[in-house]
């Protein structure tokens, strides 16, 4: 089983897991765009903790992280669907070398923004991005922002991304509870990067917790789908105004987009152009086209 978020929770404990395995939606993401590893690196891992957060949300929401510094890597942004649908990319410097975090991000901030489904609303936080691994970026963000202890461990390769998050439910309140959260924290501190990556979900699990008392769920798809489409590049290229359109028309036989998640290219020619103001133009010249 592959492309998968696994939950779990620790009877009798009040602590949730969470365990994802990606490979054809890695794939997915490497085939969309050739990045450098240091950045193909950094995606994989922001794009498994998306899925992992994503997970411990109460409602349907949209959730996105976005780095922004001043290092090599100045941009990254991922996306993660109730549905468990992410999409994710970066821009870099051409001559990036391998690095920290910190050496690739630069001062930089990590924000988390969620949408829920059934609202208007987005709720936003953001913190200074510390720590020299995103996994500890983000223990240090949810220590700040949320009041609930969580562990994450993430693990990528060329043909995978693994991740495994533990969380202390609002309901760990007794001795024996703590008692038992500090005993998971120790088991799951002792998972391998190449156990995330190579065992399959039930083995790591079994693993790491064989004399806890763990009941897993249904597992869950994850896949690489991005939410493009030509009507919202239409409405990208309204914001533009049609005298920037016919200004670049001047100059192109047509105007050429392509998304910056998944390289959909989308064409807009003269006639498309045009269409996308009627109805707000009243004056139009006979033929401005040569
Ligand atoms: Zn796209």
């Amino acid at each position: 089983m592959t492309d998968t978020l696994q939950r779990f929770i620790f009877e009798n404990l009040a602590i949730r897991g969470d365990l994802v395995q990606l490979d054809a939606t890695w794939k997915a993401v490497q085939e969309k765009h050739r990045y450098p590893n240091p950045v193909l690196h950094l995606l994989g891992e922001v794009i498994t903790a998306s899925v992992l957060l994503s997970a411990t949300l109460k409602h349907k929401s949209r959730l996105t992280m976005q780095i922004q510094g001043n290092g090599p890597i100045p941009f990254l942004v991922v996306e993660c669907t109730h549905d468990n649908n992410v999409r994710g990319m970066a821009h870099y410097a051409d001559d990036i070398q391998p690095g920290s975090l910190s050496e690739l991000i630069g001062d930089g901030r990590l924000a988390i923004t969620l949408e829920p489904e059934q609202s208007s609303e987005r709720y936003q936080s953001i913190v200074e991005l510390t720590g020299s691994t995103l996994a500890e970026a983000i223990d240090d963000y949810l220590s700040r922002s949320e009041q609930l202890d969580t562990g994450i461990w993430l693990a990528v390769s060329k043909e995978r991304t693994a991740g495994l998050l533990i969380q202390k439910l609002p309901a760990n309140k007794t001795a024996e509870e703590q008692e038992g959260w500090n005993r998971v924290q120790q088991l799951s501190n002792t998972i391998t990067e190449q156990e995330l990556l190579n065992l399959s979900a039930l083995e790591v699990i079994h693993r790491l917790y064989h004399e806890e008392d763990v009941r897993v769920f249904e597992t869950e798809p994850v896949c690489f789908r991005c939410s493009c489409n030509k009507e919202r590049v239409a409405n990208m290229l309204r914001t533009l105004g049609i005298d920037e359109i016919r200004a670049i028309l001047n100059e192109e036989h047509a105007i050429e987009v392509a998304c910056e998640f998944c390289n959909q290219q989308y064409r807009f020619d003269a006639v498309d152009a045009e269409q996308l103001f009627a109805g707000e133009v009243t004056y139009r010249a006979p033929d401005t086209r040569h």
